[in-house]
């Protein structure tokens, strides 16, 4: 008896077990069902954000897809202190001041370009040149003097107010849009002929500093073709510091300060 107990017992435990292994095999096939049926539930899902327009980046394939960085070029900072513009159409701010470095001659630039001013300087006498820095840093109250100077000069004259700053503007820029505010301008001709005029371009100094300036972080700020975008005539002796990076940008695409700035926009 207790043999033929032992032997049921057992069989219900054989019985008991492959109940439960049809049950563990049910439940698995179960669970993947389910997952299966979530997974679909969660693509339809994002499928139909997509579709709406709603959450375009929520597609699954983003994850797989190898994500590919734009090629753009190298960031313009159009806030940097070497790329502040003044121009007849954008004026400097009301609090606008700068850190400045007085030179041997009197003359004054920003502090920061005083260094690569000076290597250019360096370079070009070692070439047997002699340039000469004729203007450079002017202040705000300055500039106004020399503006409502000739303002005045031009009312005494018979024109209207409106019209004499009209005209004193094509000479003089207007406060607060002259470049030789920022600091980061120089008016530098040749020791043996100092006239600002276009014949300036015809020295051996300008020569070098045209071909040149760029690899200190200088351009040629008002070259003879943009006068329509700089709002300036060609100045062959107008200098402008906007660092070494800047520089060779706007040498090697032959651009002005203003589409460079453009670029970033
Ligand atoms: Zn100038």
């Amino acid at each position: 008896m207790q043999k033929v107990h032992k032997k049921n017992h057992n069989g219900n435990n054989q019985n008991k077990m492959m109940i439960s292994i049809i049950l563990l095999c049910a439940c698995i096939t179960l669970i993947c069902y389910i997952t299966t049926l979530d997974f679909d539930s969660y693509t339809d899902n994002n499928d139909s954000l997509n579709n709406n327009g709603e959450i375009a980046t929520a597609t699954p394939q983003t994850s797989v897809t190898p994500t590919i960085e734009p090629t753009i070029g190298p960031t313009i900072n159009t806030d940097a202190w070497n790329l502040i513009i003044a121009n007849p159409w954008n004026k400097l701010p009301d609090d606008f001041s700068v850190e400045l470095t007085k030179l041997s001659n009197g003359h004054y630039i920003d502090e920061r370009a005083y260094e690569d001013l000076q290597n250019m300087f360096d370079d070009a006498r070692a070439e047997g040149l002699s340039p000469f820095i004729c203007s450079s840093f002017r202040s705000n109250e300055k500039q106004e003097k020399l503006y409502n100077n000739l303002v005045n000069k031009y009312i005494k004259q018979g024109d209207s107010e409106e019209a004499a700053k009209t005209r004193a503007a094509t000479l003089i820029a207007v406060p607060k849009t002259s470049e030789h505010q920022t600091g980061l301008t120089l008016d530098i001709v040749a020791k043996s002929y100092q006239q600002l005029n276009t014949e300036q371009e015809n020295t051996d100094e300008q020569k070098w500093l045209k071909e040149n300036s760029y690899k200190y972080g200088f351009i040629l700020r008002y070259p003879s073709d943009k006068s329509d975008i700089t709002g300036i005539v060609y100045e062959p002796w107008h200098y402008r510091y906007v660092g070494i990076e800047a520089a060779k940008v706007i040498n090697d695409e032959l651009l002005c300060l203003e589409e460079y700035l453009d670029k970033a926009n």
